[in-house]
């Protein structure tokens, strides 16, 4: 039985998280979790799993009324809080499902108590990925990703990694990719918020349609499989049935497929890749039946190339990258800047950046803060056009 600590317990990961964990009840149980805001899955989880003795929350008040309510139960609250759920809940395994930097320190901790994470929250490796793969290095802890094109690179990787030419990740287009880049000027965040393929949280969703999510895909394969830029491709996929593929260099392609449902790698991570699977390998992708690809244009999607600058340079590049995206997303969701903003705010945040080489942890919150201050006041002051 794996004891297991779900961060993020009441977003979209983390609910599917639940729907596997309880359609395998023999295998995983679960030991603690945090809710962030949404305090009212405590009572939904509890009912599923009423043995939990630790959960964190994001706000003390939060935590002050349910500990009223469940003094059985030992409460943590914010940032510290999840940390404290992590090394008192006594987990032999942590899922990750936070959403952006407030992931990363938990990612560490959970490798530095040499646990396993399954880590959905990609935005650690885009920040912190020289400081979670130097850990790795030292033999802290295992890793298992659940984005699913990184499940998929994983399976194919797993059934042959040699005379590997490119790994190529897929992408649906997200939900503008009918439009010319002319055309986004004007899109709103409800038209952003309709994926065509994948039904997910609304950070994930705006990072599809600005394409900034297969940037950090990028940045994840890199460091997740070890692959320079020039060997990690991206191919259009519209139905979203072929999850990611392997070019060899014999020309033949080993592909993961099927429908799109987020529980396929969840189970897949949570079994630490020993639930069985089967790839297709073939010379003709037009021989796959039932889905189509594309070819991805860098000049339509052109916040891809900051994935480039990430993987070349390391350094802090990665905390800007996310800190500048993290902000603009949310001033987007607020209607405060344009679609098209997103990109450019980034863009003029890493090209004023003066990078700090294998930053620590405490360098990548500094460089963090710093960023979200200045577009904070940049988008205030109406200062980027
Ligand atoms: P979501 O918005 O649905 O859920 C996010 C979770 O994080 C919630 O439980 C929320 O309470 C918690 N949270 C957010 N901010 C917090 C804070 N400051 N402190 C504590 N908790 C906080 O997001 P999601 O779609 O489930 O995505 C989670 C992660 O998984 C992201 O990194 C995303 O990129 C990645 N991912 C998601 C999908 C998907 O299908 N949803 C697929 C691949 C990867
Ligand atoms: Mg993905």
């Amino acid at each position: 039985m794996m004891k297991v600590c779900l961060l993020g317990a009441s977003g979209s990961i983390g609910g599917q998280t639940i729907d596997v964990m309880l359609k395998n009840k023999e295998d995983f149980d679960l030991v603690g979790f945090s809710v962030g805001l949404r305090t009212a899955f405590v009572s939904k989880i509890l009912k599923k799993y009423p043995n939990v003795k630790h959960i964190c929350v994001k706000n003390k008040e939060d935590m002050d009324s349910l500990e009223e309510k469940y003094p059985e139960v030992n409460f943590y609250y914010g940032d510290s809080g999840l940390i404290s759920l992590i090394e008192n809940c006594n987990a032999d395994m942590v899922v990750n499902a936070l959403v952006g930097f407030v992931g990363l320190a938990p990612t560490i901790k959970v490798l530095e108590m040499n646990k396993i994470c399954c880590l959905a929250n990609k935005e650690s490796l885009v920040v912190g990925g020289e400081i979670i793969n130097n850990l790795l290095k030292q033999g802290k802890g295992t890793l298992y990703p659940i984005d699913s094109e990184h499940v998929a690179l994983a399976k194919c990787l797993a059934v042959d990694n040699k005379k590997v030419d490119k790994i190529i990740i897929t992408a649906s287009g997200g939900a503008f990719r009918n439009l010319t880049r002319r055309q986004l000027t004007h899109v709103t965040p409800e038209d952003a918020l309709k994926h065509p393929t994948w039904n997910m949280g609304k950070k994930i969703t705006i990072d599809s349609a600005s394409m900034v999510n297969k940037t950090f895909e990028v940045i994840e394969a890199h460091y997740l499989f070890g692959y320079s830029f020039k060997n990690i491709g991206i191919m259009l996929n519209y139905n979203s049935y072929v999850h990611s593929l392997v070019l060899y260099r014999n020309g033949e392609y080993r592909l993961d497929c099927g429908k799109p449902d987020m529980r396929v790698p969840i189970k897949y991570a949570l079994y630490q890749g020993l639930t069985p699977y089967k790839t297709v390998v073939t010379k003709d992708l037009s021989s796959i039946k039932g889905t189509e690809f594309g070819v991805f244009d860098i000049k339509r999607y052109p916040a891809v190339k900051f994935a480039r600058t990430v993987i070349k340079n390391k350094g802090t590049y990665g905390a800007v990258l996310n800190a500048a995206n993290e902000v603009a997303v949310n001033a987007f969701l607020d209607h405060k800047i344009r679609f098209t903003m997103i990109e450019k705010i980034i863009s003029l945040m890493m090209k004023m950046h003066q990078s700090i080489s294998h930053p620590t942890y405490e360098d990548i919150v500094k460089v963090d803060r710093q960023t979200r201050e200045t577009v904070n006041y940049l988008i205030k002051e109406g200062g980027i056009k």
